[in-house]
């Protein structure tokens, strides 16, 4: 598999017609390959016959640059020719039946694929975003050879983003750089992401990137001097201290990962140091460390840099050993050290891994199931999502899970687990089992009891602390990271609410059943109530406790369908609370469905205990059963998990002014002297009383004053937190959501 020097891109630009491309594939594919390749570029042309893309050229050219990306990637000849189809049955007249009769199933399924992807792309709203990523993502888990024409289209059209209005390019970047950027990561390929990645950030931040673009090259000759310099002196010292064979190469890191970071530190680039990378490619792993060692014994090696990606391997199987050294000149230098067959996958992924059929003019076993199985993170993306229904949520766990791993911890038995940063013991307990994350209440982390909301640290041994009674709660999904955990954590969680809807909806309606003398049980059965259960659209009796339970249906409903004649009186308890508040309001105001919050006399509302709504925050109220109306500020993320049929507009009585409302601050300050009392005659010359106050201090000299401070309305808060602010020595002044 030594073949990577020589798996240099073929293709620097698009080529100009198919001979162009056939004359630099052809020693890669066989004659009868390449026919098909031409009789489907001929059927594309004709099709894509007369339209022109934004640039004046004519259509082909685009799926001809996909192909050559494709093409560079040395994938299967299937792949290279859905590549040359992609657009065909989306903008032109060609069918998919068209598609098997000229290729077969195999091709038709997969231009199939990434019709089906690109048919949603342009739709403009979030929510179709995510949804869109959600089907390539399971169309992906069918065949993974979708996902890379897709991702060629993409990096095709990245190139040529330059003629897209201007409105459309930094929304196309933003998503490139979101989903397809760190796909590609996921998948290995990485000329691939560090293309994606410094496409979109020269349309999403054009400024930034010329002028970094323009600092990096005009440090570009003494930055090549000092790369020859390293090279020359690492060569000398390998040869003088080994016999092994290797080469030595050295290169800038590119400009996206350069921002990335100045922005991470909030420095210039002249204070990022290690902007060189350098690389060392020998025969086998213990050569690796040979030369980490002599890389070791030359340079003074920076504490915590070093990773040993060989003994774990990252998720998308890249293998390397990574170090950080001050090199000559007291620069910083990181230096990669890893096998040909290493470097091929890393710069390859996936595609390093495909295998070819000369014999067939069509190969479908592009890939053996064990390299798949090593992809298996895709399969898993596929299988917790798959019941996913909202797609903001699918896009936001997908988010996650693209980011490349950053903290590797052990178990107790020395497993290696790896997770994205600020993982927990909650994501941990996940990663091992279900049952193991539904019960966790704490954990051990090297022999210590850690909350459930501590973040795991690079080299952590982690043990999971369960008990029995211990639930999932939506305040979990707050402080975990992975979407495995979330998936897990909301379906627990929905299905606890379904429950619970359920007894209560049974509940209710045996009640109402019995005031009208009744049996609920004994009219539960027979053709009346199965008509009865269709009209409402339930599946069972126990969709139709739940709908009631809900809210849904209300039980004089049932009780009027169920036992003509009778008339049930309207229970004012859940849902029907909000029918009961509007039509008390429709009396006295007219039309307006809005609910005036009053004050805390008020038995009907309660303000809610998680975010503190003070009055001028923008609020919403929740309908709970029995317990009137709780009102939250509209930002809180709680409203978001709540079933938003119950929610229901309310806004603030202004002519109310009395109450005084608790509300949590939080200071960060130097810990100096004096600073305390600064702070307290701010409060107190603004007329706000402190009704509980924790401080404690930082290692870094730094103080945190927690404040419970009762205020008028959102006026006379943002007045004593601007002045706070204002104050010597404090750093910052945010206002809690929770107490
Ligand atoms: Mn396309």
């Amino acid at each position: 598999m030594v073949e990577s020097l020589s798996r240099a891109p073929l293709f620097s630009k698009t080529p100009e017609g198919f001979d162009e491309l056939e004359e630099k594939i052809k020693d890669y594919y066989s004659p009868a390959q390449i026919d098909l390749l031409r009789e489907a570029y001929e059927f594309s042309a004709k099709a894509h016959e007369g339209q022109i893309r934004r640039s004046g050229e004519p259509y082909i050219t685009h799926p001809l640059g996909v192909t050559a990306i494709l093409a560079d990637l040395r994938l299967d000849i299937a792949t290279l020719v859905t590549g040359i189809l992609h657009d065909t049955v989306e903008d032109t007249e060609v069918t998919l039946e068209d598609i098997e009769e000229h290729f077969g199933p195999v091709i038709r399924d997969l231009v199939d694929g990434v019709t089906k992807i690109s048919q949603m792309q342009f739709r403009h709203t979030h929510e179709k975003q995510g949804e869109n990523i959600r089907k390539m993502i399971v169309a992906t888990g069918k065949d993974v050879r979708v996902i890379l024409v897709k991702l060629a289209d993409r990096l095709h059209n990245m190139r040529t983003l330059n003629h897209m209005p201007y409105s459309k390019q930094s929304r196309i970047a933003q998503e490139t750089l979101d989903i397809y950027a760190p796909l590609a990561g996921r998948l290995g390929i990485m000329s691939m992401k560090v293309e994606l990645e410094d496409l979109s950030f020269r349309y999403l931040h054009p400024d930034q990137y010329y002028e970094l673009a323009q600092k990096v090259s005009q440090r570009k000759q003494e930055r090549q001097k000092y790369i020859d310099e390293v090279i020359e002196l690492l060569t000398k010292e390998i040869q003088a201290r080994s016999q092994i064979s290797f080469k030595v190469y050295g290169r800038p890191k590119h400009l996206y990962s350069i921002f990335k970071k100045m922005q991470a530190r909030g420095v210039d680039y002249e204070q990022v140091y290690d902007v060189l990378a350098f690389r060392v490619i020998v025969q086998s792993v213990a050569e690796c460390y040979e030369v980490l060692g002599i890389v070791h014994s030359l340079w003074k090696p920076i504490p915590g840099r070093f990773k040993d990606f060989i003994a774990m391997p990252k998720t998308n199987n890249y293998q390397s050993l990574h170090t950080t050294v001050i090199g000559p000149k007291a620069e910083r230098i990181e230096v990669q050290i890893r096998t040909e067959e290493m470097n091929l996958v890393a710069e390859w992924g996936i595609a390093a891994h495909w295998k070819y059929k000369e014999s067939s003019r069509m190969g479908n076993d592009y890939i053996d199931e064990a390299t798949l199985k090593k992809f298996n993170w895709l399969r898993e993306l596929v299988s917790f999502h798959q019941n996913t229904r909202n797609s903001d949520e699918f896009l936001e766990n997908i988010k996650t899970d693209l980011v490349e791993t950053e903290i590797y911890v052990f178990t107790p038995k020395g497993e290696v687990k790896e997770f994205p940063d600020g993982a927990t013991p909650i994501d941990f307990a996940y990663a091992i089992h279900t049952q193991l994350g539904d019960h966790i209440v704490a954990a051990r982390v090297n022999g210590r009891i850690v909350p459930l909301k501590y973040k795991l640290q690079n080299g952590d041994t982690v043990e999971v602390i369960t008990s029995k009674n211990q639930k999932p709660s939506k305040d979990w999904l707050k402080i975990c990271v992975t979407s495995k955990a979330k998936s897990k954590i909301r379906a627990f969680v929905k299905s606890e609410q379904r429950r619970r809807s359920l007894e209560l909806g049974k509940e209710l309606l045996e009640k109402t059943f019995r005031k009208q003398g009744e049996s609920l049980q004994k009219h539960l059965k027979g053709p009346e109530f199965e008509k009865f259960l269709k009209e409402e659209g339930c599946a069972n009796v126990n969709e139709l406790y739940v709908r009631v339970g809900y809210g849904k249906i209300t039980p004089k409903h049932v009780v009027e369908k169920l036992l003509p004649g009778k008339k049930a009186e309207e229970e004012l308890s859940g849902s029907y609370l909000a029918k009961a508040f509007k039509s008390a309001l429709n009396r006295s105001k007219k039309s307006s469905s809005v609910i005036t919050v009053d004050g805390m006399n008020d038995v009907l509302v309660r303000y809610a205990k998680c975010c503190h709504p003070i009055p001028g925050d923008p609020i919403v109220g929740f309908i709970s059963r029995g317990r009137g109306i709780t009102v939250h500020r509209a930002d809180c993320e709680k409203t978001f998990e709540m079933d938003q049929e119950r929610l229901i507009d309310v806004e603030w009585n202004r002519a109310n002014k009395d109450s005084g409302r608790i509300v949590c601050i939080r200071v960060v300050s130097h810990d100096i002297p004096g600073l305390l009392k600064s702070m307290t005659e701010v409060f107190s010359a603004h007329g706000v009383n402190i009704h509980n106050a924790q401080i404690r201090t930082t290692k870094e000299r730094k103080a945190i004053c927690i404040f419970d401070v009762s205020v008028r309305d959102i006026q006379q808060l943002t007045e004593v937190m601007t002045a706070l602010e204002k104050v010597k020595g404090i750093i910052g002044v945010t206002r809690m959501l929770r107490n």
